[in-house]
């Protein structure tokens, strides 16, 4: 039995695809297909964070019912929970789950290949104990992939107007910490480096008994498990606490000086359109905070440019913020409307022409930032995770490389070498040491 896997959307999603495979191949259900039209079965995992995103899966599921008509189709994740009824009322969709649920994707497997399976020789008992356990189990490795995700927490707690992620995914979980520690120490063997990730991994910790902390959660991480470099996902500027700082400035590395802030605009106006709880001068100010106190740092923003309401003058607050703060990259995304959020209510629609506009000019700016930070970086001494096999790299800080080297690198460890003048490309000197 083969399958074929497509994820649409965010780590969280990509993290939830490899629970999918790792409950299908550990109860026989199958293996990876080398393409979509080699599979018996296409597993769709969406995401719904625009309507184009629901669109795109649409789309992809059309096709991939053309290129290979034999194959099942099972549809699972958030747009599948909020718009469960468009999937099963589409002709080549087999079969659809409404999360992200790894016991009820290998449930809903069983159920559309069932006639199939017997001749193959690969069914199993699918008792429910055996489902829960394969559900638990901890997440082995991230198939193909040198940098592992390990999802600490699913859900959010805020309504920020233009979300449907939070709607989909529900309030906030977080994973209990001898779990995820667990499931470090296995992702380990595969990956040099870890990426913490979750839907609002800031919130970590506040709804455990007793309530705890992502710093706690990261601190023991980095006691505990030996090897790996970790880097933080996506994280709110204001829940950034002095203990995370520490650890970013002081763990020599093993936590990557990397942070992805979102900021969604520079305009107090528009934040607080968006439901934002934070103001343009908190963000401001703990931004430049964080880059006197973590040097060198990556720092990251999503940016929405175009939100309805969003004014000239709005725009430009925005522009000379990015201009202030250190960025060395942004995610600029014009605003798209997505029905079921507040902020299809608003009044003061951007005409889309101008939203593109507005993030052509942000993306411009970002990318001057951009080779700005990364001139400055240039010829220092770092250490570098190999990206699959494109001959690209990256660094703690999050500066993406070309490689050179005498031979191939081995993706499976971390390697030391030295950046160019211009930051863009690094030579390898050899593997760096591991840490204890
Ligand atoms: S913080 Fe806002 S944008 Fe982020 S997941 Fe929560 S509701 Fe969505």
């Amino acid at each position: 039995m083969q399958v074929h896997y497509k994820t649409f959307g965010c780590k969280a999603n990509q993290y939830d695809t490899e629970r999918m495979r790792q409950a299908l191949e550990a109860a026989g259900r199958g293996v990876r297909s080398s393409g979509l039209e080699d599979a018996d079965l296409c597993v769709v995992n969406t995401c719904t964070v625009t309507n184009q995103a629901d669109a795109g899966a649409r789309r992809f599921i059309r096709r991939a019912a053309r290129r290979n008509p034999e194959a099942k189709i099972l549809v699972a994740g958030c747009s599948a929970v909020l718009r469960a009824g468009q999937y099963r009322g589409m002709p080549e969709v087999d079969a659809v789950v409404e999360g992200h649920d790894p016991a009820a994707v290998l449930a809903e497997s069983a159920r559309v290949l069932a006639p199939t399976l017997p001749q193959l020789g690969t069914r199993r008992s699918l008792g429910r104990g055996h489902i829960e356990s394969v559900a638990a189990a901890v997440l082995r490795r991230r198939a193909g992939a040198t940098r592992g995700w390990l999802k600490v927490q699913d859900g959010c707690d805020r309504k920020c107007a233009f979300c449907a992620t939070r709607l989909a995914r529900g309030a906030s979980r977080s994973r209990n910490p001898d779990e995820v520690v667990a499931e470090a120490l296995t992702l380990a063997r595969s990956h040099p480096e870890l990426v913490i990730t979750g839907v609002h991994i800031g919130h970590y910790g506040r709804d455990l008994t007793p309530r705890s902390t992502l710093t706690a959660l990261v601190r023991r991480l980095l006691d505990a498990v030996p090897g790996p470099r970790f880097r933080l996902g996506s994280i709110e500027a204001t829940e950034i606490d002095d203990g995370l700082l520490d650890l970013l400035s002081g763990s020599d590395g093993r936590l990557a000086p990397h942070l992805h802030m979102p900021l969604q605009s520079g305009a107090d106006p528009v934040l607080r359109g968006m439901r934002r709880w934070h103001t343009r001068e908190q963000y401001r100010r703990r931004a430049l905070e964080i880059a006197a106190r973590v040097r060198p740092i990556g720092l990251g923003a999503d940016i929405i440019a175009g939100f309805p309401g969003e004014t000239p003058a709005d725009h430009a607050s925005t522009v000379s913020l990015v201009r202030e703060l250190p960025f060395s990259y942004l995610h600029v995304f014009p605003y798209s409307p997505r029905d079921q959020t507040a902020a299809t209510e608003l009044p003061g629609r951007v005409p889309e022409r101008i939203s593109r506009e507005r993030a052509r000019e942000l993306r411009e700016l970002a990318d001057e930032k951009g080779r700005h930070y990364a001139r400055k970086q240039g010829g220092h001494e770092v250490e570098v995770v190999m990206e699959g096999t494109g001959g690209t790299a990256l660094t703690g800080d999050y500066l993406r490389v070309a490689v050179a080297a005498d031979r191939p690198p081995n993706p499976a460890v971390l390697h030391r070498g030295r950046l160019s003048r211009d930051g863009s490309r690094v030579s390898i000197s050899g593997e760096a040491p591991t840490w204890r």
